[in-house]
This record gives C-alpha cells, structure tokens and sequence, in this order.
C-alpha cells in the first residue's frame, strides 16, 4: 500500500516545505513580469509563500524571493502579494 504524496513546496519565508494549497504561488514570465498565480497553472518560473504577512515580509527583505525568480520584486507588487495574502486570511 502506496500512501499518496501530496505535493509540497518549500515556502522562500520561512523555508519550511507545506503542501502547495497552503501557499501563493508568484510568477514570473518570459517577459519578466512578475504576477500572483492564484490558480497554481500559469507558465513561468515559480516561487512560493505561506499565505501570512510575516512570510511574505521575510521573502522579500531576505531577497530570496527575487533570487527563486532571478528577477527584482518592486514595491508595488509586494504590496499587491501583501493585499492578497490579507484578503485570503
Ligand atoms: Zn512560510
């Protein structure tokens, strides 16, 4: 008897690996764009966060969330991250 894995990311705030529903998905495209992935299925490099403030602060002050992307987060779309990890809590 197989016990089904259920798939889990590694969270670049605390760094502790959670199932991927519990976590938001941020995407990068091929043109650079960084967006929020609500849905888990948009094309691009991927990077993931617990859906609480304080993951998301520490992801972008440690800078490991632009480092997973290989790309700079602005401002403005933390504070859009920030918005939505408020709306989902
Ligand atoms: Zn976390």
């Amino acid at each position: 008897m197989k016990v089904k894995k259920i798939p889990q990311r590694m969270c670049t705030g605390c760094g502790e690996m959670k199932p991927k529903k519990e976590l938001i998905r941020v995407v990068k495209n091929k043109e650079e764009e960084v967006s929020i992935d609500l849905t888990g299925k948009k094309p691009g490099r991927g990077a993931y966060i617990c859906k609480n403030a304080e993951c998301l602060q520490k992801s972008f002050k440690s800078k490991r969330l632009e480092r997973n992307l290989e790309t700079t987060i602005s401002e403005e779309i933390y504070n859009k991250l920030k918005e939505e990890i408020m709306n989902e809590g």
